[in-house]
């Protein structure tokens, strides 16, 4: 699974973006975007998603139901 910005909340500040450690997330004109295939939910990193601990605004950045959860190997 990964983490997913929603669009509807995201103020585009890209406080989430120099955060990541996988580099999985992208600045958008209008919100800012995970990469799903490079997110690991920060497993391995981070004790809590880096993205949900620097969001400004609480729920924007949520766990995307419709993929797996991440696996560390
Ligand atoms: Fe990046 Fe971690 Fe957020 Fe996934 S959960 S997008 S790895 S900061």
């Amino acid at each position: 699974m990964a983490y997913k910005i929603k669009d509807t909340t995201c103020i585009a500040c890209g406080a989430c973006v120099c955060e990541c450690p996988n580099h999985a997330i992208s600045s958008q004109d209008f919100a800012s975007v995970i990469d799903p295939a490079k997110c690991t939910e920060c497993v391995g990193f981070f004790a809590e998603p880096q993205c949900v601990s620097v969001c400004p605004i609480p729920g924007t950045c949520i766990i995307n139901q419709d993929l797996p959860r991440y696996a560390a190997v």
